[in-house]
């Protein structure tokens, strides 16, 4: 068992699974530490994060603050506690851990060695349906880089396919330093005006849009996944025009950078308020959910620039 002298970080079992926030910890063989991030959730049998059937490992810790997050516990990088107010049975037990459920905490940190060993668990899965393993969040790529690379090389030296979904926003040597052992970047394109990027997301677009130019120049397999959000990135009320304004000019950015195998449009729901709520008490915003004629319009618009693999909804 490991012994902590941080004394935010109370406790690690020997299983690998560590309980707290970042922890850094002496690399094998030498000199060189590795910070090891929190992930929020692994989710088998994923269908909607690339190719196949795939584990989906959810990192904790993101750059962008968008008002319609559907994993607000994704965006902190620090451990969290989710509270369940209707399950507290009152029993006064609270810091002994509840035993009713009623509070949860959020982020654990795992060896990468025990990690991989644990997502290799579903290699069944992975080569009946030409899925694998994908690394989301949260964002990977703002995490550390060296964990983040040990995590990909370690299941690329096992033959496991792993996509990267990503909003762009990092250093791009992190994207140098994860290419060669990623099928494919499954890559967030939410809006190109930057005004608009940085009133709903918190962060200027620069740096996404210059990363995406240069994935897309260096070589690599990329995937556009565009957020399709009435009163954001289309209008409200209005699904007569989508393919002007701003999502006209996402498909020109897209049309004219990037080599995109794919461009999925992930139409907007409202998944995320609940959770959000129980975290900071505050839902969010409150968009419109596009209906399935706002959907046809839109992939009729990107139709019409000439791209022709277009998935709707994942
Ligand atoms: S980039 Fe994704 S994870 Fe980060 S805040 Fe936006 S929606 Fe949430």
């Amino acid at each position: 068992m490991i012994a902590c002298a941080n004394p935010r970080l109370t406790f690690v079992h020997t299983a690998g699974i560590l309980n707290f926030s970042t922890l850094i910890l002496p690399a094998v063989g030498g000199g060189v530490s590795l910070a090891y991030p929190l992930i929020f959730s692994i989710q088998k049998f994923s269908i909607h994060d690339g190719a196949g059937i795939r584990t989906t490992v959810f990192f904790k810790g993101c750059p962008l603050r968008c008002a319609w997050c559907h994993n607000p516990e994704s965006q902190s990088f620090e451990a969290e506690e989710i509270r369940y107010g209707e399950r507290c049975v009152r029993c006064g037990r609270c810091e002994e851990g509840c035993p009713a459920g009623a509070r949860e905490t959020v982020g654990k940190a795992y060896d990468p060695e025990v990690l991989c060993a644990l997502l290799e668990r579903d290699r069944i899965f992975f080569d009946g349906s030409g899925g694998g393993v994908t690394l989301s969040g949260g964002e990977p790529m703002a995490q550390d880089e060296k964990y983040v690379r040990a995590v990909l090389e370690r299941l690329w030296r096992r033959g496991i396919c792993v996509d990267v979904d990503t909003c762009g926003h990092a250093p791009y040597e992190h994207f140098q330093a994860a290419m060669p052992y990623t099928d494919v970047f499954l890559y967030d394109i939410k809006a190109v005006e930057p005004a608009l990027h940085e009133r709903f997301t918190g962060v200027s677009n620069r740096l996404i849009l210059d990363n995406a130019r240069r994935l897309s120049g260096d070589g690599a397999r990329m995937h556009v996944r565009v957020p399709v959000i009435p009163g954001f990135n289309i209008p409200r009320h209005d699904s007569t025009h989508p393919g002007s304004g701003e999502m006209g000019r996402i498909i020109r950015f897209v049309r004219e950078n990037l080599r995109a195998e794919q461009v999925s449009l992930m139409p907007y729901h409202r998944m995320g308020q609940d959770k959000r709520a129980r975290l900071s008490g505050w839902q969010g915003e409150n968009f419109e959910e596009p209906g399935p004629q706002v959907m046809e319009a839109v992939l009729s618009a990107w139709q019409k620039a000439g791209f022709e693999n277009i998935l709707v909804g994942g």
